[in-house]
């Protein structure tokens, strides 16, 4: 097995405060891998720090064996690590076979896309994702008339189409409904057969359906980590749960 993503000592300082604090993490390629942590533990700054958008005070991370420091978000984007944003980005008036023939030429232009031919491999490829993220029957409808989960689904695969290395996937059924959420996890399950995943999420129903290795993280750095079970029944994990009410953690949000 080869390590896809490997971080050491990392530190990130904004104004003196150390968002991450010396951590070290480091994955396999094929992982699907489940970052939990309270608000405020630096979830969203790992992932910021892995795409470029923020640049580590001290410390290295290393991406397909190459040293990602003073690279740019875009050139780290097209080295191979997608994101999903928390908040979906697709194109409302375009259908989602659309958005995700867009995603499939990234490097072409919108018009040249949309009306050039496509060859039966690539007609293939987008139906084949359409059927992975569950929108056949509705491939053909404007994506602004999709549900906020089947939008999540469609940008999902609007990363999926642009074939990252690395998918990095934040908080991807806040504010979906159950039956969204658990087919969310159905979606990532089974991406996981053949990609690298990481996965950030508060919502402890849907880490226990996708979760194989889990890391906790806290005030910046690794806590714990494990499978599910060795982390829910860590001592350190359940103090810093419980240390934070749910209500303290909506108002911080
Ligand atoms: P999480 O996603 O786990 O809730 P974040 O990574 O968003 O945590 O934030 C970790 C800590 O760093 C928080 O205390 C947050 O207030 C702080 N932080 C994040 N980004 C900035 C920034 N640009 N400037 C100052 N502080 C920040
Ligand atoms: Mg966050």
């Amino acid at each position: 097995m080869s390590k896809i993503l490997e971080i050491e000592n990392l530190t990130v300082s904004f104004d003196g405060f150390k968002a991450l604090n010396n951590l070290n993490f480091s994955m396999e390629a094929g992982e699907l891998r489940t970052i939990i942590g309270p608000n405020g533990a630096g979830k969203t700054t790992f992932l910021d720090i892995i795409t470029g958008k923020v640049q580590p005070t001290e410390g290295t991370v290393t991406f397909k064996g190459r040293n990602l420091a003073k690279m740019s978000e875009h050139a780290i984007a097209r080295f191979g690590v997608g994101r999903k944003f928390q908040t979906p980005r697709v194109y409302l008036n375009l259908t989602p076979r659309e958005n995700l023939e867009l995603s499939c030429n990234r490097s072409k232009n919108v018009l040249g896309s949309l009306f050039r031919k496509q060859s039966s491999g690539e007609r293939r490829t987008i139906v084949g994702l359409l059927e992975t993220i569950g929108l056949v029957a509705k491939a053909d409808i404007a994506a602004g008339l999709l549900s906020h989960g089947e939008k999540q689904w469609l940008e999902i695969g609007m990363l999926v189409a642009q074939s990252p290395d690395l998918l990095l996937v934040d908080e991807p059924v806040a504010g979906l409904t159950d039956e969204e959420t658990f087919q969310t996890a159905e979606l990532l399950n089974s991406l996981a057969q053949s990609h690298s995943i990481i996965v950030i999420e508060h919502d402890m129903e849907f880490v226990r359906e996708i979760a194989r290795q889990v890391t906790v993280l806290h005030q910046g750095t690794v806590l714990c980590e494990g499978d599910m079970d060795t982390v829910q029944s860590d001592p350190r994990v359940i103090e810093v749960y419980l240390g934070h009410s749910e209500d303290e953690e909506d108002e911080a949000a």
